[in-house]
């Protein structure tokens, strides 16, 4: 007997789980087809956990489930009784991936009556997934005539004998349960998503946080497996302390707090015990991590508060941790080493900054379960180029390190383990898209005019100095947008100013004489500088970025200015302050950089001949007072992406409302063509350098609207270019003022139509 450190009784859960997986053990090792183990093994947990029903429905790849053996139902019912995806409370454990625990089971409105079971005298239910590296293969149910709440140890004991009974199915170990299986981990498979960054890029898949797949959980010699345990322990504290003390990490601020709680977790002895307790179950070190994890999970799930939701989160991440020490990869595989040659990045959620940590020259996509098209992480992927995809519901679940993966993100689609004909099929798109892409390079010397005979003005988006080089390549005639926080993101500490100066003036070389819009830090909402402490907000699209910290904080615009004012000496200086909200804030932005131009004469340093201020138009109150606003400013760029978040109040990075709202509706697209008309008659030019830009239809309405100057991603300028060349301005005007008369519905349909009907290239 192994010592327990803090509970000397075994608890009833461990005593039961004892005996099941000993006796699955059994099932398992000794000779038999597949049928009769998975009936063995229904009526061995039935036994133990003094059930009067015990069931195990398999996955079929439609989805539904179907009844593969049971003690205590009918068991003609076994192979004939098969639940639709999702149906009654089987069909939603399977589903959602839950666990159901119902007293009253038949009475719950998603009960769904089966005659062929005789299962109606039964009143409680328990149910809870076979699932396999978070995919769901089928469920493990026990029922009792009696209605009662199963308890927490009933509920860990059933999850643990769920995951060994996975483990088996997985491993074959259970033959014939294959037909059921077939959506398993090795099986060809699509998933829809949104289109984030447009591409097709073929490769492999990096896990961002790479999830140890635990393999082995029946342990044989259960002392050696405690020391693992044990050893395991106390280098992740080690680990865990060594990363509290670290330099960036020492200063005083909300991190520490955060930090703190999460070392208390670690050392937590209650944690620490149940791990030990599932070890001397007869689990394995990983194991035991997984079960406790479950277990846990589940109960802090019952908790709806945010403190409960953020422990959660530290149990997962410390639980991970724990596992890649038992691995020995505490590492993760972001150092770069050991990357496939072309990476298809797989992430449940990623910010911007964690992008810029892969090595550029082997990403080729990025998959992620949220994201939208506007936000940050999307702008990022644009600029390095790669296929990105968002809202890829459960794909961290779907894959495992390694498998090949094909993302579509022109259709939204992404194939994982593909089939040889689909891999020749995309290596045909992507030839193809590639003499689409000779074909728009063909264009580059030429100017965007429309078929009437105007001038459009094609900028193009940029962030980092090797963004520069699309210039050539894509014909643009400048840079409408170049987003200076992008490289502050790269940095590890806030760019001195040298640094940053050396920079813009290498961007205003490489851009041999064509003009280069310089935004000024655009810091907050979800762009984050892991350097520069920011109170945490409720809202951060609504909190302290962009102009607002530039006003607060004058010390860092005043750095940026400066080198700004440097690095353009002798030439003109375009810098653009994002999201002002009231005229009078550009008053102040002013008069901050007058007193860098003083700085910069007073020692001697040469000026820029010309510096033009301007503004990005963001936030609809300024429609309200476009005079004053167009007043103070020497030129406009509509940020679409920010706008019409704040017009529709739907958050764009919020997957679920981001695109709810469409731009080419008659609300947006009034308030551009007053300020369009605004701006004309000030004489102030005006361009849009959201997402907006680069589609297409959009741009056409635009143009439509009377704007003359758009900003996109280099990829765009070929498709816009097309599609300008084959408008006629005037005509689209036309049709455009009389859409936007009256009730103006149908705004997006109807602009199709007018495309068709009139040959204007709108797809891409
Ligand atoms: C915008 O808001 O449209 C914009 C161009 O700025 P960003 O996407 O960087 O916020
Ligand atoms: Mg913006």
């Amino acid at each position: 007997m192994i010592a327990r450190p803090n509970d000397p009784r075994p608890l009833p859960s461990e005593t039961s789980l004892r005996v099941i997986m000993r006796g699955l053990r059994e099932i398992m090792s000794e000779g038999g087809e597949g049928q009769d183990k998975l009936d063995r093994i229904v009526r061995q947990i039935a036994g133990v956990m003094v059930a009067d029903v015990c069931s195990i429905y398999l996955k079929r790849q439609d989805g539904s489930l179907e009844l593969f053996a049971t003690e205590g139902l009918n068991p003609s019912a076994v192979h004939k009784t098969r639940m639709k995806r999702g149906e009654g409370l089987v069909g939603r454990c399977s589903e959602l991936g839950v666990t159901v625990n119902e007293p009253e089971a038949s009475s719950h409105p998603a009960f769904s009556y089966r005659p062929e079971t005789s299962e109606e005298i039964y009143h409680s239910l328990l149910a809870v997934p076979i699932s396999r590296s978070g995919q769901v293969l089928g469920v493990l149910v026990i029922q009792n005539r009696m209605s009662k709440e199963y308890s927490d140890e009933d509920v860990e004991v059933l999850q643990a004998t769920a995951m060994v009974v996975a483990e088996n199915l997985v491993s074959g170990a259970v033959a014939g349960t294959g037909a059921a299986l077939e959506g398993s981990l090795s099986q060809p498979m699509a998933i829809e998503g949104e289109p984030l960054s447009e591409g097709i890029a073929l490769g492999h898949v990096v896990l961002h946080e790479p999830r140890i797949v635990v393999t082995h959980l029946l342990s044989d010699n259960p002392v050696a497996e405690m020391d693992r345990l044990d050893t395991a322990l106390t280098k992740l504290q080690a680990n865990i302390d060594e990363m509290f003390e670290h330099e960036h990490l020492s200063a005083v601020g909300e991190h520490r707090d955060v930090l703190e709680a999460y070392r208390m977790f670690a050392h937590d002895k209650g944690w620490h015990r149940r791990l030990r307790e599932a070890v001397e179950g007869g689990l394995t070190a990983e194991a035991a991590v997984e079960r406790v994890q479950n277990a846990m999970r589940t109960r802090m799930l019952k908790q709806h508060d945010t403190y409960w939701k953020e422990r959660q989160r530290d149990l997962d991440d410390l639980s991970d941790r724990l596992l890649r020490v038992l691995a020995g990869r505490l590492k993760s595989s972001e150092d770069g080493s050991g990357l496939p040659s072309e990476v298809i990045l797989v992430a449940r959620t990623m910010g911007p900054a964690e992008l810029l940590d892969y090595d550029r020259s082997r990403l080729r996509g990025l998959i992620v379960e949220d994201g939208s098209s506007q936000s940050h992480v999307a702008v990022v992927a644009k600029a390095l180029g790669i296929a990105a995809i968002g809202q890829a519901a459960g794909i961290v679940d779907r894959v495992v390190a390694g498998d090949a993966a094909i993302i579509d993100a022109v259709a939204g689609e992404v194939h994982l383990r593909p089939t040889n004909e689909v891999i020749a099929a995309y290596s045909d798109k992507v030839r193809f898209r590639a003499r689409k892409q000779k074909r728009y390079q063909s264009l580059r010397g030429r100017p965007a005019v429309t078929k009437d005979g105007i001038r459009i003005s094609l900028l193009m988006n940029a962030g980092l100095l090797v963004d520069m080089s699309h210039l050539t390549e894509s014909g643009a005639d400048g840079v409408g947008l170049y987003r200076t926080e992008l490289q502050f993101m790269l940095s590890d500490s806030f760019p001195r100013l040298d640094r940053q100066t050396q920079l813009y003036r290498s961007v205003i070389e490489e851009a041999q004489g064509k003009t280069v819009v310089f935004r000024s830090l655009d810091i907050g909402g979800d762009k984050v500088l892991p350097y520069l402490r920011q109170p945490k907000e409720e809202n951060p699209a609504l909190g302290w970025r962009a102009i607002r910290m530039s006003l607060d904080r004058p010390e860092l615009f005043r750095l940026q200015i400066r080198a700004l004012l440097k690095a353009a000496a002798g030439r003109e200086l375009r810098v653009m302050i994002p999201m002002v909200s009231a005229s009078y804030e550009l008053g102040a932005i002013r008069a901050l950089i007058e007193k860098e131009k003083t700085f910069l004469t007073t020692h001697g340093h040469q000026l820029p001949s010309n510096i033009l201020v301007g503004a990005m138009f963001e936030v609809p109150a300024l429609l309200f007072d476009l005079d004053a606003f167009l007043s103070r400013v020497d030129f406009v760029s509509i940020g679409s992406n920010d706008l019409m978040q704040f017009m529709f109040a739907a958050d764009r990075t919020n997957a679920r409302v981001a695109s709810r709202f469409d731009v080419l509706t008659a609300a947006p697209l009034r308030a551009l063509r007053m300020l369009i008309k605004a701006a004309k008659k000030h004489k102030v030019p005006l361009t849009l350098c959201g997402e907006m830009a680069g589609s297409p239809l959009e741009a056409m309405s635009l143009i439509a609207l009377g704007l003359r100057s758009l900003s996109m991603a280099p990829a765009s300028i070929g498709p816009i270019k097309t599609m300008i060349l084959s408008l006629d301005a005037e005509k689209a005007t036309a049709y455009v003022e009389e859409l936007l008369k009256g009730d103006a519905k149908d705004i997006r349909m109807s602009l199709q139509q007018f495309a068709e009907n009139e040959g204007v290239a709108i797809d891409g």
